[in-house]
């Protein structure tokens, strides 16, 4: 039994160079907390002492019953465009930060967390989480994170001893989340909307300093911070495009300034090819189905851009021209990073004007065939290597794709790489294991209705290491089968 407490070393910068920008708080005391979940490599990259933390006291903490030595837990204030309507008063509803740390690598991390209880922004709300959805958030984030795309983490979960009310009586649970910080859109938009512009010029700055310290001393800063913030997001959302990802919530409240991943509700991997794939059941109008989210994205930056027109020029009309091309660059932004991971995708290390029609035409060939998107470009390297079979059985009808690959065959013989290093390097980017919806439902389900954690951290450690394919593990690599239905997801608050 480790005696040693848990130490935390917290310099937490939000707390005391942005007063008035939350309110201090306290999480509420859990019945019986217990940790079901500890990411003890990610402990260990905070410098936390992982076994100190898998224990009772470790629990207490993660649940928010108790604050540990140094923490300054406090509720974020932020605003929001909610499937297109504003809302001016968001916040942390069910959310504690407990502070910042710095990491192995000098970087400064927000530990959150999520479900800890009810505080001034709750509204309705009962503060509180239940474990499908935290288990949710916790094997996505990681999944995202093995795929190398920017995300939060977890760092662990707990279950509360307390029964919660959502579609019946679920087991309460609290996430305790790594975040690079919390500041969102929505953030920005909380102080513009009340006009408070110096509250907005101090967050800039404070976001600056966090995240894009090299512009700190540029005389034109906020024009670079709104370009740096457009090109993470551009980069960020051509990189879920690659793996098939729907986040499903694309409010502005939900998207960060760091370019980071986050707030993992409704959100999925698609099985079938679909540009208009859409999981989340109150998404009616498919405003954030699969292909809209470049789109989305930009809008959203535009409403990030309002926020800062004041900062950008004192001609109010100068600051409109100077946001809206930025705004209007995003698209060639993201076009270039997307375009730049399709070719790795399909095998290609150098460039050609027609590679994104070539990019964009595999895709084609998969609308409307029920296409594995994953197998289909994991299948594609075997073709690199002159083995068509596998890409081909996935259709039911090739003569598209039969047309499309002696397109890419020609253009293959254009490219400098022998077969061996294109095969290793689209396995390196095409992943074979994804969290399939079939398998992250029955891992949730079994955790929350039977207790029974063991399929949660199974496809977990499948899903660490997405790119290699391990003997065994043949049931996490297709899709579901016909009879799983069409996938819905809630938001599960
Ligand atoms: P989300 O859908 O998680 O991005 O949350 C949107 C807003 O609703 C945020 O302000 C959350 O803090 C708040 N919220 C979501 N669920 C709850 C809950 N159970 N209790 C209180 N606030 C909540
Ligand atoms: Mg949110």
């Amino acid at each position: 039994m480790n005696t040693q407490p848990p130490q935390f070393v917290f310099d937490n910068t939000y707390a005391t160079q942005l007063e008035g920008y939350y309110v201090p708080w306290q999480g509420e005391a859990a019945p019986q907390p217990e940790i079901v979940a500890l990411n003890r490599d990610l402990a260990e990259d905070l410098g936390l002492d992982a076994a100190a933390l898998d224990s009772p006291e470790g629990a207490a903490i993660f649940s928010g019953s108790v604050a540990p030595e140094g923490a300054t837990p406090l509720a974020q204030a932020y605003a929001g465009h909610q499937f297109g309507g504003f809302s001016q008063q968001l916040g942390d509803g069910r959310a504690l930060l407990l502070g910042e740390v710095i990491d192995r690598n000098g970087n400064r991390r927000d530990i959150q967390l999520k479900g800890s209880g009810r505080t001034p922004f709750s509204r309705g709300g009962d503060g509180k989480a239940v474990l499908g959805p935290v288990l949710r958030e916790y094997l996505i984030g990681e999944a995202m994170h093995a795929l190398g795309i920017p995300t939060t983490r977890a760092l662990a979960a707990v279950t509360t001893g307390e029964k919660i009310a959502r579609e019946g009586m679920q087991p309460g649970a609290v996430l305790a989340r790594v975040a690079s910080s919390h500041l969102r859109v929505g953030t920005f938009q909380f102080f513009a909307a009340r006009g408070e512009q110096d509250k907005v010029r101090t967050l800039a700055d404070y976001a600056i300093a966090r995240h894009y310290p090299d512009l700190a001393d540029s005389p034109t800063k906020y024009l670079e911070f709104l370009k740096a913030v457009i090109d993470a997001q551009a980069a960020l959302v051509a990189k879920w495009l690659h793996v098939g990802f729907v986040h499903g919530v694309m409010n502005t409240d939900n998207v960060t300034i760091s370019g980071e991943t986050i707030d993992y509700g409704p959100c999925a991997f698609v099985d079938a090819y679909d540009p208009n794939a859409v999981f989340s059941s109150i998404d009616q109008n498919g405003r954030y189905a699969f292909a809209n989210q470049p789109g989305i994205t930009q809008w959203n930056l535009a409403r990030f851009a309002e926020t800062l027109l004041a900062l950008l020029d004192a001609d109010e009309d100068n600051a409109v021209r100077i946001a809206t091309n930025q705004i209007n660059a995003f698209k060639p932004r993201c076009s270039a990073f997307w375009l730049d991971g399709m070719r790795r995708k399909i095998g290609l290390v150098s460039s050609e004007p027609g590679d994104a029609d070539l990019a964009n035409d595999a895709l084609a060939t998969m609308d409307g065939q029920s296409v594995d998107h994953t197998l289909f470009f994991r299948h594609l390297a075997r073709a690199a290597n002159g083995d068509t079979g596998p890409v081909l059985s996935l259709f039911d009808n090739a003569g598209q794709f039969s047309e499309w690959l002696p397109r890419w065959q020609d253009r293959l013989s254009r490219d400098p790489q022998t077969p061996e290093s294109r095969v290793a390097a689209m396995d390196a980017v095409n992943p074979v294991y994804i969290p399939r919806n079939h398998m992250v439902e029955a891992a949730l389900t079994a955790a929350w209705q039977d207790g029974n954690l063991a399929p949660f951290h199974d496809l977990l450690d499948v899903v660490k290491q997405p790119f290699t394919k391990r003997d065994g593990l043949d049931a996490y690599e297709g899709p579901a089968t016909k009879d799983f239905g069409p996938y819905r997801t809630f938001c599960g608050t």
